[in-house]
């Protein structure tokens, strides 16, 4: 692993329990800094590989390298009913970012609270911490899920979807913010169905077939055969290439 891989992923394949493979021979490297889109339709494999980083899923063959700890990275998970109506307030919901690094005893430290309030105010949700989660908007919760990913050590984001089912407004909103995030230093690994906002936003793409069938840049996905097919299926206007 060259020095500033974050993730280095060899010839990953992840089986569920009834057999069926999800994703196949995946291979990629993430930098610090990076980034990086995963794309590809409904059932490709696009969440399996996120939970396989993130050891969510078991492995069957090929590795996962990781700089640090997996511990160590910020994961909003894709959207589920569960979440909506989870029984806690905003600011319970952000300081519960703090628990993965410790596993078994979720007592917060003040360290902690201190991190769940800069996590809070970066991303301005101030005006929200007293309010119960299961009464926000779409994008609103997806906000605070941001901030409790935020709360964890380290420099890489996972993200699953953020953007899912909001309105255009808080589509666009949830991008700034996780523009400025990157561009604040962090290491951002996302999954969207947005083609076009990964055009503009990504370093690198990895698109998703069961197998990783594409990993490179925006400018070299466009010129790739799975590039134009899926961009073309999935982009309204059009983005044929990509200019300097
Ligand atoms: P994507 O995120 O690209 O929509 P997923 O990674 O969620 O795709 O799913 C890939 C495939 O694996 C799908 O066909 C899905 O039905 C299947 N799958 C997902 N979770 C499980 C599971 N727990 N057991 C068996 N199959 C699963």
């Amino acid at each position: 692993m060259s020095e500033n891989t974050i993730i280095e992923c060899n010839n990953l394949s992840v089986a569920y329990e009834n057999g069926y493979v999800a994703a196949k021979n995946v291979s990629f490297s993430i930098e610090k800094g990076e980034y990086i889109y995963i794309v590809g339709e409904n059932g490709s494999g696009k969440s399996t590989l996120v939970k396989a980083i993130l050891g969510l899923c078991k492995k069957s063959s090929g590795n996962i390298l990781f700089s640090e700890s997996k511990f160590m990275c910020g994961y909003l998970p894709q959207y589920t009913a569960i979440q909506k109506s989870f029984p806690a307030t905003v600011y319970e919901v952000v300081l519960s970012g703090c628990i993965s690094a410790k596993k078994l005893f979720p007592l917060y430290t003040k360290q902690d609270r201190k991190k769940a309030d800069n996590a809070i105010s970066t991303l301005k949700i101030n005006d929200l911490v007293k309010k119960s989660f299961k009464n926000l908007s779409g994008g609103q919760r997806q906000k605070v899920l941001l901030a409790r990913a935020l709360c964890c050590e380290g420099n890489l984001l996972i993200l699953d979807e953020p953007v899912n089912g909001l309105d255009p407004i808080a589509c666009e909103e949830m991008y700034e913010l996780i523009d400025r995030l990157h561009k604040d230093g962090k290491t951002i690994l996302m999954v969207s169905h947005d083609i076009e906002n990964a055009l503009v936003y990504a370093d690198k793409i990895i698109h998703m077939n069961k197998e990783c069938v594409f990993f490179g840049t925006p400018k070299e996905y466009v010129s790739s055969d799975v590039g134009k097919a899926f961009v073309h299926r999935h982009c309204h206007g059009g983005h044929d290439s990509l200019d300097d």
